[in-house]
C-alpha cells in the first residue's frame, strides 16, 4: 500500500474540471416518492479513510461521489454522479444529442433537467447508446419518448436482451452481491461499485435504435453533430463503439477505457469478454483518433484532457489488457492453472504506478481466471477435480475428517491468528456448508468475510464479502434491484420469447410429455411451431406440413402477456386447448433469492 501513488492528484483536478452545478439535494425519487438515487448518502466519503476500507478504494469512491453538471469542452457536457454511469450531452444546431441516458428514467430526467437549467431548454434531437448494457440505455424514456434518431452499434438489440434474459435471475441475484444495495452505506459498508457508486433503482426503459452503426469508420451527423465511429464488439460488451466528435475534438471511449481496470468477467457472471480484442481496439482507437482529440471522455468516471495525456492513458489501458492476456497464455502454456496464474501475475511497475490500472471493478486475480476460462474452460486438467463431490457433500466429509464442526472452528481461529484469512474462510465455509446450524462457524465466517471485505481494493470484492457476512448473520436479503421492464419484454424477438420458455421446462417432469403448438403471430405475419419431446421445447420457424395439435392466433403483445402470466382470453384457439395447459404444467420457475453463502 506504501507504493500507491497518492502524490498524483491529477484525477481530482480532472474530476473537478469544468464543474458548473450540483444537484441539491442529490436525491432522486419516483413520482410516488420512492428514492431511486441518493448521492448524499455517500457524504461520509469526504472524511479520512477509516480502518474499515482500503485507502485506494476509498480514494476512488471519493472521486466517483463527485456529482453534477460539468463542461467537458465547448458544446459537450456531462452529468456525473447521478447514477452508476454518466450522461453526456453534445449540443447540436437546434438541440442536444444525449449519449447514454443512465439506468433509470427518473435519473435521466433529473440529469437532463440539471443540464437545461444551465444551458437552456434545448430539445433532445438524438440519442446514442454506446453499448448494450442497461446502465447506458435504461433511462432513455426520461429524455425522449422517441421520434428522434437513436444510434447504436450493430447487434445492440440482440445483446441488450440476451446478455440479461437467459441467465437473468441468477445474474440479478449475484448482482445484489456485486453492487451491495442491501448493505448500509457507511465506512463499514458499501462505498462504491468500481464503475461508479452503485446502480440506481428506478424505472428502466428501452427504445429500439433507429440507426445501426455497422462498421468502423462509419460517419453520422445528427442535428449538426458529426460522429466518426469505431466498433469494438467483444471487448467490454458484445456490441459497443467508440467515436470521435471531430467538430469538438472530443473522443468518446464508451466503457472501453475508464479510470480503473475493468472486468474481463464481472463477478455477477456473464459471457467472458475478450481481453486480446479489447487491447487491439484500444490500439486501433489510438491510431484512428489520437491527435484528433483534446479531450477523451467515457460513460463512467471523469475525462482526460490533453493529446499527450490521452495517448498515455489509452496506451496504458491497452497495455494492461494485453499484458493480462499474454501473461495468462504464457503461464497456462507452462501448465499453471487459473488459481496459480492469478497468484503469479502482477502488473508491471510502470502500470501499477498509475491509478487507472487499479482494479476497482475488475481485478488482476479474477481477470486472469476469466482469460484462462475463455481458452481452457472450468477444468484445470487434474483428474482429482474432474468428478469432485458438490460443495455440501465435500464439506460434510472434510468436517468429518477434521474431527467435527468445533474442531474446524478451532483450526480456523489458528489461521485467523496467523492472518491467513483466505484459508480461514475456506475452512469455515466447509463448517457452515456441513452444518448450517453451527452458529459459531457462521459468526466467525461473517467476521472473516467482513475483514476480507474491508481489506479489498476492489469494490465488487468488498461488496461480495460484506454481502456474504450480512446474509450469514441476517439471512437472505430481499432483492432490491429491478432488471426487466415492460419495454424489455416487448424488445424480445419471438425466437427469444420461445427460448425463454424453453429454459423453464423442467426436464424430468417433461420426459414423457409430447405436444406441439402452432403460433400465428398475426401482427408480424409469422408462423412458429413449438414441439415438446425428450424434455426439450424445440422451436421451428414457418413449419411445413400439417397443423399442430393446437393453433393459436395472437399478437406479439398477447404472446408477451402469456409469458408474464396473463390468460388466453382474446386469443383465437383451434384444436386441443388442453395442450397449452400441459405445456404450462411442465414449466418451472427461477428462484430469485437462492442461497449463496449457505448450502
Ligand atoms: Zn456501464
Amino acid at each position: 500500500m506504501a507504493d500507491l501513488p497518492f502524490h498524483d492528484r491529477g484525477d481530482f483536478e480532472d474530476a473537478d474540471r469544468g464543474f458548473l452545478a450540483k444537484l441539491s439535494p442529490a436525491v432522486i425519487k419516483t413520482v410516488d416518492g420512492r428514492v431511486v438515487w441518493d448521492n448524499d448518502s455517500y457524504d461520509f466519503l469526504q472524511e479520512d479513510c477509516p480502518g474499515t476500507a482500503h485507502p485506494s478504494l476509498w480514494r476512488h469512491g471519493r472521486l466517483c461521489a463527485k456529482q453534477g453538471l460539468y463542461e467537458v469542452t465547448e458544446g459537450v457536457y456531462q452529468v456525473r454522479g447521478l447514477d452508476l454511469s454518466n450522461m453526456t450531452l453534445a449540443e447540436g444546431d437546434h438541440g442536444v444529442v444525449v449519449i447514454d441516458p443512465l439506468i433509470s428514467t427518473e435519473c435521466a430526467a433529473a440529469a437532463l433537467k440539471l443540464y437545461r437549467a444551465h444551458r437552456g431548454d434545448r430539445p433532445v434531437t438524438g440519442v446514442v447508446y454506446t453499448h448494450a448494457h442497461a446502465d447506458h440505455y435504461g433511462g432513455v424514456r426520461g429524455v425522449t419518448s422517441g421520434g428522434v434518431p437513436i444510434l447504436a452499434p450493430a447487434g445492440f438489440m440482440r445483446h441488450a436482451v440476451t446478455e440479461n434474459v437467459y441467465a437473468g435471475p441468477a445474474m440479478t441475484r449475484r448482482a445484489a452481491y456485486m453492487y451491495g444495495p442491501a448493505l448500509p452505506r457507511s465506512p463499514e459498508g458499501q462505498i462504491g461499485a468500481g464503475q461508479g457508486l452503485t446502480a440506481s433503482t428506478g424505472t428502466m426503459s428501452l427504445i429500439p435504435p433507429t440507426v445501426e452503426i455497422a462498421r468502423t469508420g462509419q460517419e453520422e451527423t445528427i442535428d449538426g453533430v458529426r460522429m466518426i465511429f469505431q466498433l469494438t464488439p467483444g471487448a467490454e460488451a458484445p456490441a459497443e463503439m467508440n467515436f470521435l466528435l471531430p467538430g469538438r475534438r472530443a473522443l468518446c471511449l464508451a466503457e472501453n477505457a475508464t479510470h480503473n481496470q475493468h472486468n474481463v468477467l464481472p463477478l455477477r457472471g456473464a459471457a467472458t469478454r475478450d481481453a486480446r480484442a479489447w487491447a487491439r481496439y484500444l490500439g486501433e482507437a489510438l491510431s484512428m483518433f489520437a491527435g484528433l482529440a483534446d479531450v477523451a471522455f467515457a460513460s463512467h468516471h471523469w475525462p482526460t484532457w490533453g493529446a499527450e495525456r490521452i495517448e498515455r492513458f489509452l496506451s496504458q489501458q491497452r497495455d494492461m489488457y494485453a499484458y493480462l492476456h499474454d501473461q495468462t497464455l504464457r503461464l497456462l502454456n507452462k501448465g499453471l492453472t487459473a488459481a496459480e496464474i492469478a497468484e503469479t501475475v502482477r502488473m508491471p511497475p510502470e502500470l501499477e504506478q498509475v491509478w487507472h490500472t487499479h482494479g476497482y471493478s475488475g481485478s488482476v486475480s479474477h481477470n486472469v481466471k476469466a482469460i484462462y476460462q475463455r481458452y481452457l474452460g472450468w477444468f484445470d486438467g487434474n483428474p482429482a477435480h474432474l468428478w469432485e463431490h458438490p460443495p455440501r457433500e465435500s464439506a460434510i466429509r472434510y468436517v468429518e475428517c477434521m474431527g467435527g464442526g468445533a474442531a474446524v472452528v478451532a483450526y480456523a481461529r489458528r489461521y485467523i491468528d496467523e492472518n491467513d484469512l483466505r484459508f480461514a474462510a475456506q475452512l469455515l465455509n466447509h463448517a457452515v456448508f456441513a452444518d448450517e446450524g453451527n452458529k459459531e462457524a457462521r459468526d466467525l465466517l461473517a467476521e472473516v468475510y467482513t475483514r476480507l471485505g474491508h481489506g479489498a481494493e476492489n469494490a465488487t470484492w468488498r461488496n461480495f464479502y460484506l454481502m456474504g457476512a450480512l446474509e450469514l448473520s441476517d439471512g437472505i436479503a430481499p432483492a432490491l434491484m429491478e432488471t426487466a421492464s415492460a419495454d424489455f419484454f416487448h424488445a424480445l424477438t419471438v425466437e427469444q420469447i420461445f427460448d425463454s420458455i424453453a429454459i423453464r421446462v423442467d426436464g424430468p417432469r417433461a420426459w414423457h410429455e409430447r405436444l406441439n403448438i402452432d403460433w400465428h403471430l398475426i401482427d408480424l405475419g409469422e408462423r412458429h411451431r413449438t414441439t415438446l419431446s425428450n424434455g426439450v421445447l424445440i422451436q421451428q420457424f414457418d413449419p411445413p406440413g400439417e397443423s399442430a395439435e393446437l393453433t393459436l392466433r395472437l399478437t406479439k403483445a398477447q404472446l408477451v402477456g402469456l409469458l408474464s402470466g396473463k390468460g388466453v382470453e382474446g386469443i383465437e384457439r383451434e384444436g386441443d386447448t388442453t395442450v397449452l395447459q400441459r405445456l404450462v404444467a411442465v414449466l418451472d420457475r427461477p428462484v430469485p433469492d437462492f442461497a449463496i453463502v449457505t448450502a
